[in-house]
């Protein structure tokens, strides 16, 4: 196939995109092309838009495709991909992983020691078709809304790292109101947690975060935690802490109002090191689990959730033309968005 597409490409080492017209690609043995419908924008992206030092280090051959979060319909099947059809309904596990290490072979994927990401280390989705290994394609339900399972990369984050620890009945504690944050506020109610606080210090995310159905949504900037933990009856402190900020001041926060025996999953990515005083963890005798990515079953999880009646799309802010791309990135650098959606079913 010589035929061209448009795509979202980082042309050079330094910072913004370009649409450009380049070659569909074409399935190897193995792989799937699949024609891309929609596409939602990740904090990954907007690091590699921005060239900030994360992209200078990870992104080591531009020119290349951007974008991971994505769904669309297969085009067609590389030599010896069975059991799937052109024209099904999918969306992709971003994470290429070896199949061979002990991580992979245990069932722990999101673990293996040789990851290969797309829209990172090789051509993404942000094009009017993407390439990835059957083994990563996820079918998906006609039922649900595309716009979703657009965001079902991030979702899959979100699910991880809220269903990584019982939630029936437990107060929850999430750092971060990003889109991922505002998610699993979503996830840690429909699974049946008691109480869900969430804080942030960016006023527009933290009422995105209401709306998703948040107990009480806390600028910490401006109001005291404690407080407002005693108004929702919280009195020995979270059972569950959800980090999704990757901000030092915010973990120290959330260590400090853990009940004795409280469980961590530490999903944010700070900038720079944090320095901390580990009798804040080892006198509380706390459970911290590092969340990387998702894991296959996450995949699952995300599907049975919405079809059994839970509703994400609150975090969607912004839905535009996949060729308005730069308006779509200034929103996510703004702070005032959500999730932000690119349609590709229609060429202007
Ligand atoms: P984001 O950057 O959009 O959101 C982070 C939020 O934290 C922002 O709204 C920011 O205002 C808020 N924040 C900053 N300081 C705070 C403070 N003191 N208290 C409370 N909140 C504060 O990120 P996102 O896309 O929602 O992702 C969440 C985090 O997870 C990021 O750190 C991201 O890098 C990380 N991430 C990790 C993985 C992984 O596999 N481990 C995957 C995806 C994203
Ligand atoms: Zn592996």
């Amino acid at each position: 196939m010589n035929r061209l597409m448009d795509a979202i490409v980082k042309p050079i080492a330094g910072p913004g995109l370009e649409l450009r017209k380049v070659p569909v690609p074409e399935p190897k043995a193995g792989e799937v092309l699949i024609k891309i419908h929609k596409t939602a924008i990740c904090g990954t992206d907007v690091h590699i838009y921005n060239w900030d030092p994360w992209a200078a280090e990870h992104i080591k051959h531009p020119p290349m495709t951007i974008g991971h979060e994505y769904v669309g319909e297969i085009a067609k099947l590389g030599e010896g991909v069975t059991g799937l059809q052109v024209g099904q309904r999918v969306s992709g596990e971003g994470h290429l992983t070896c199949h061979r290490c002990r991580n992979c072979r245990s069932g722990n994927i999101q673990w293996c020691k040789d990851t290969v990401s797309v829209g990172v280390d090789r051509d993404g989705a942000f094009a009017e078709y993407v390439c990835i290994p059957a083994t990563n394609v996820i079918l998906i339900d006609e039922s649900i809304d595309e716009d979703v399972v657009a965001f079902f990369d991030a979702f899959g984050n979100a699910t991880h790292t809220a269903l990584m620890f019982p939630l029936i009945g437990e107060d929850v504690l999430i750092t971060g109101a990003g889109p991922i944050g505002i998610i699993a506020v979503g996830i840690c109610k429909f699974a049946g947690a008691r109480r869900v606080i969430i804080t942030d210090i960016n006023d527009y995310r933290l009422g995105l975060a209401r709306n998703m159905g948040a107990d009480v949504a806390v600028n910490t900037a401006k109001e005291d935690l404690t407080q407002i933990m005693r108004e929702q009856g919280i009195r020995e402190g979270f059972d569950v802490g959800l980090e999704m900020s990757g901000s030092e001041i915010a973990f120290k926060q959330m260590l400090s109002v853990m009940r004795t025996g409280g469980k961590i999953s530490l999903l944010g990515i700070g900038n720079k090191p944090f320095t901390l005083d580990m009798n804040s963890i080892i006198g509380k005798g706390l459970t911290l689990q590092g969340i990387y990515g998702r894991k296959m079953d996450n995949w699952h999880q995300m599907l049975s959730m919405v079809q059994g009646g839970l509703d994400v799309s609150p975090v969607i802010t912004h839905r535009m033309h996949y060729t308005q791309f730069e308006e779509g990135f200034a929103a996510m650098n703004s702070g005032k968005s959500g999730k932000v959606i690119l349609d590709w079913t229609t060429k202007k």
